[in-house]
């Protein structure tokens, strides 16, 4: 299926992505496990993570968002926030778009990305793009309690 996403344009195998992410493994953060992960998590089920139409787009892709591909602090907690990076990988290819991150609202920005990274067996041979995140986010209970 065609999507058509911030100035990106990718041909997307929607059943394969729904299938790589319901036999693959738990999401990076429920695996990894740390404080930071764990406030990532708490974070996202509060619905401070995805904006609204990047959710809906990653779900018409075929993605599960608990199960990010990669997750990781990219700036360290400040002022109770703190900056998260990641990926999900998707079946398809990505045909064409901006090299650069686009801001696609205050404290998110999205990057799509022609190769998979660190792609989970799951997704066996076909090709993979991933759609890489910058999100900022709030400082948990979660990550409080651990401090
Ligand atoms: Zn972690």
């Amino acid at each position: 299926m065609r999507f058509k996403f911030h100035g990106w344009i990718a041909e997307v195998d929607v059943e394969a992505t729904k299938r790589a992410y319901a036999s693959g493994g738990p999401g990076a953060s429920a695996e990894c496990g740390c404080s930071e992960c764990a406030n990532f998590a708490a974070a996202r089920e509060a619905g401070y993570i995805y904006p609204a139409k990047v959710a809906r787009l990653l779900e018409d892709m075929g993605v599960d968002l608990t199960r990010e591909s990669e997750v990781f602090v990219e700036s360290p907690a400040h002022r109770g926030s703190l900056v998260y990076g990641g990926w999900f990988n998707i079946a398809g290819e990505l045909l064409e778009g901006p090299d650069e991150a686009v801001e696609i609202e205050q404290g998110f920005e999205l990057l799509a990305c022609p190769e998979g990274a660190v792609v989970d067996d799951a997704f066996g041979e076909v090709p993979v793009f991933r759609i890489e995140f910058l999100a900022l986010a709030p400082v948990m209970d979660a990550l409080r309690r651990k401090k």
